[in-house]
């Protein structure tokens, strides 16, 4: 929440009395945290109703159904499906898991990733924007002060897009894991379009600071891009190392660095707690079926990065070799700022935007 008296000035609510000041005193202490609660609801259902269509999604792409047109069918018996059957999570309890029509039973797979969906974007959501971008690194947020009524009154609209992007990222990255889950390819015009927006994210909203933030964050993002490329080839498997150079496109050098090591320690937690049946048996599959989870190890690993990113950073940057920032010193020194301009840069990655 913003000081008192500044939040005033925005409710413009007079205060020269101190009875006047007590029930604004009073509106404060109650409706912001209340406003709070509704946009972090809001974001909830959002994400819920994403994670609906993510389902969509990874049943129809490998199918080569449209994703947007027709409505939701019973994949059974055709018949459609009601709108009310359809509210994440609460439509399949509702229905106790069977479609109302032919009873053919539903799987749980379907609530369980709109409920994911749902928290994760109402997670992360609510952290970047009630939060002020408090967990992003750098300075570029800092200051901007938390709460519902500062993300109304002020809305800094920056943080309100970049927040978009992250929670596009991640939800990307849980489409691709689903998707390598049930060895399925990832195509490959999704993952370029991925990651040209990733990278053209840092340059249009830069986290950097200084004489050329959005240089500076396009060369992180750049190199954060090669070094996943790296990390994800050693993983050997190719829905990772999309995975891994999203993640490097989006969070730069440090950042997929940090995403490496907890998608290191995800993976082996996920060894240690279940094991190859338990995992079968956890999601009603066979031993057969049981596909591999890797890209979602590295999808949970973004999302605990994405909340801990600013401490994460200042970790990462304690450690010598790593408080060395490239794109930095490639800026102060090979004087980039002058010779490179944003569309050369596109243009050398293999984004054509011009012809010459
Ligand atoms: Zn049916």
């Amino acid at each position: 929440m913003s000081s008192f008296p500044d939040y005033l000035t925005y409710t413009k609510i007079p205060c020269r009395t101190s009875e006047n000041m007590a029930m604004a005193m009073q509106f404060h202490e109650w409706v912001v945290p209340l406003t709070d609660a509704v946009v972090a609801a809001f974001l909830l259902l959002l994400g819920g109703n994403l994670g609906s269509f993510l389902n969509v999604v990874v049943h129809r792409l490998p199918r080569g159904a449209s994703v947007v047109g027709g409505g939701s069918r019973c994949p059974e018996c055709g018949s459609p499906i009601r709108w009310h059957d359809n509210v994440p999570v609460l439509g399949w309890l509702f229905l106790q898991g069977r479609c109302r029509y032919c009873m053919t039973p539903i799987s749980p797979r379907y609530p369980l990733v709109e409920a994911c969906a749902a928290l994760v974007v109402g997670l992360v959501a609510s952290v970047e924007l009630l939060g002020g971008g408090a967990n992003l690194p750098g300075q570029r947020f800092v200051g901007l002060g938390f709460g519902s009524d500062v993300l109304l009154t002020r809305t800094d609209w920056p943080l309100v897009a970049l927040c978009a992007v992250h929670c596009a990222m991640l939800m990307t990255l849980l489409v691709w894991a689903l998707l390598d889950h049930d060895g399925q390819p990832i195509p490959r015009p999704w993952i370029m379009a991925s990651l040209a927006v990733a990278v053209a994210a840092n340059a249009a909203l830069p986290l950097k600071t200084g004489a050329y933030p959005s240089l500076h964050s396009l060369a992180d993002a750049l190199l954060g891009l090669a070094v996943g490329a790296g990390l994800g080839m050693a993983a050997g498997r190719p829905a990772l190392r999309a995975g891994m150079m999203l993640v490097g496109g989006s969070a730069g050098v440090r950042g997929v660095l940090a995403v490496g090591l907890l998608f290191a320690v995800a993976a082996g937690l996920r060894r240690l707690l279940c094991g190859r049946d338990a995992r079968a048996a956890s999601v009603g599959e066979s031993a057969t079926q049981t596909g591999n989870w890797a890209a979602l190890d590295l999808f949970a690993a973004a999302v605990v990065h994405q909340l801990i990113w600013r401490s994460a950073d200042e970790w990462m940057a304690r450690i010598p070799i790593l408080g060395f920032d490239p794109a930095e010193w490639l800026i102060r020194n090979a004087n980039l700022s002058a010779v490179v301009t944003l569309p050369d840069v596109l243009m050398a990655v293999g984004i054509p935007l011009y012809t010459s």
